[in-house]
């Protein structure tokens, strides 16, 4: 994994501002982790993608997460820090293993969901037939152990879906994380889930608006190129900013 300059971060930004989050996560990758290549990044499991991405987002902004969620109950702005090293499984980019479930009447071998699965999905659609495609693509064949049990995967009944989505779960918990919030007004627990790549992309946003700031004033104040302005370190471009307004 290299370290993208803020040039080229500047330009991801710009070039996927209309981007689904999957195009963006994809983007990302291919910026810090070369040597994956498209289709390495695309065909890795969920889990295994956010893997790279936090340890990304420890790069450029530290490990610490911080949120703030407003609480259900009461209202409360919750402040809740986290370090991205705990949510990391070191299964940075690996192919989603083969897996199997039987329920003694039909045996159905999946994988985990890949970021090419999601970018493969119908931008508008229900929840339910999304969920429902999803699982159908994850599904390498399904046979019948008994006579008569549906065996294509568009004929798995509900609860059979519900299976393979608890397995995948078991078998990717990184890939649908949640984060245990207790407010200290009112004491009220809940869970919230946490996605690294809107995560990532609302912290890049704030970041991208900061620095051509800092651009416009550093252009006005010395007359650089916004070339040269990039260039420069995080704490020169700092040093020079607080200097030009004084
Ligand atoms: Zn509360």
């Amino acid at each position: 994994m290299r370290t993208p300059t803020a040039s080229e971060l500047l330009q991801l930004w710009e070039d996927s501002a209309a981007r689904t989050s999957a195009e963006r996560a994809l983007a990302l990758l291919a910026l810090a982790v070369p040597e994956l290549g498209h289709a390495g990044a695309a065909y890795c499991s969920i889990g295994g993608r956010d893997d790279m991405l936090l340890a990304l987002r420890e790069r450029l902004f530290g490990d610490e997460l911080v949120s703030v969620v407003d609480c259900p109950a009461c209202g409360e702005a919750v402040e809740t820090r986290w370090r991205a090293g705990q949510l990391r499984t070191g299964l940075a980019g690996e192919a989603p293993a083969p897996l199997e479930w039987t329920d003694g009447q039909v045996r159905v071998a999946f994988r985990l969901p890949t970021t090419a699965d999601l970018l493969a999905l119908p931008p508008h659609g229900s929840p339910a037939t999304i969920r429902r495609l999803l699982l159908e693509r994850c599904i390498e064949s399904s046979d019948a152990l008994s006579p008569g049990a549906a065996v294509q995967p568009q004929d798995l009944p509900e609860p059979v879906l519900d299976a393979l989505e608890q397995a995948m779960a078991a078998a990717d918990p990184m890939a649908d994380i949640d984060i245990a919030l207790s407010c200290p007004a009112c004491g009220h627990r809940w869970d919230v889930g946490f996605d690294i790549v809107s995560f990532l992309w609302a912290e890049l946003h704030a970041w991208a608006q900061r620095l051509l700031l800092d651009v416009h004033k550093l252009a006005r104040a010395y007359g650089w190129s916004e070339e040269q302005i990039l260039a420069l370190s995080p704490g020169r471009r700092m040093l020079y900013v607080e200097m030009s307004a004084s």
